[in-house]
């Protein structure tokens, strides 16, 4: 099963994902996290997006294509995946199809969070993420048990830069412009979509976001 989230920074995806893989057994991709590890390494790849994720734009596709199909050449074809974060424009969703067509898979499911700007600002400001397991707290809404510490593993939680007023506003931009428009593609295209509206407790977030890729609650095995 091939799960794609699509929906604006600071809707919640990463938590949502994060929490549901780990249930499913699933892979969680989040293309984000994965140049987020590559600045940290220091490759290549880390130092030419760097100033494109600092201005809160789009790292080219290309780049960004690479990463996926690198990524995905060392998860077994039989394994679950869930997309955070990508395919962010329609050049990515494109080939991110034939990739999967590669290897007789497809995107078999989108879940749409969807949350006004205002709250999204306001969540942004208070997101502390762990470096070390990609786990995501707020500050106001879902702090971790000790201030700044990964409840699971430990790592000490970061602020990120492009989560500052200026770049986030630029990134809610940037989404409606080149993002936003995947939901028509989604639409056109065989994948079902389930809109899920994130500005709610995150428990009702995540029983719907449950149902939305199993099927139903609770039992997911
Ligand atoms: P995220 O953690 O998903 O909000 O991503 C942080 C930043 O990484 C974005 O603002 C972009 O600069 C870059 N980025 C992450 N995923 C993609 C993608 N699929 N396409 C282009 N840029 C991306």
């Amino acid at each position: 099963m091939v799960v794609v989230l699509l929906g604006p920074p600071g809707v919640g995806k990463g938590t949502q994902a994060v929490r549901l893989v780990d249930e499913l057994t699933a892979v969680h991709v989040s293309t984000g996290d994965l140049l987020r590890a590559a600045r940290r390494e220091g490759t290549e790849l880390g130092t030419l997006a760097q100033g494109f994720m600092d201005r809160g734009e789009l790292v080219p596709d290309d780049l960004i294509l690479d990463l996926v199909k690198e990524h995905l050449a060392g998860i077994d074809a039989s394994t679950d995946v869930m997309f955070d974060g990508f395919p962010r424009t329609t050049d990515q969703a494109t080939g991110l199809d034939a990739v999967l067509e590669a290897s007789g898979r497809k995107v078999n499911s989108v879940v749409l969070f969807e949350a006004p700007d205002e709250v999204l600002v306001k969540r942004l400001s208070g997101r502390r993420s762990c470096p070390e397991c990609g786990a995501v707290y707020n500050a106001y809404f879902s702090p971790p048990v000790v201030e700044d510490v990964c409840d699971r593993s430990g790592g000490t939680l970061l602020h990120r830069a492009d989560d500052e007023p200026d770049t986030v506003k630029r990134r809610l931009q940037v989404y409606l412009d080149q993002t936003a428009p995947l939901i028509a593609f989604y639409q056109d295209h065989s994948a079902a979509m389930t809109r899920i509206g994130a500005d709610r407790d995150v428990e009702a977030i995540y029983a719907d976001f449950q149902v939305a890729v199993t099927g139903s609650t609770g039992d997911v095995s």
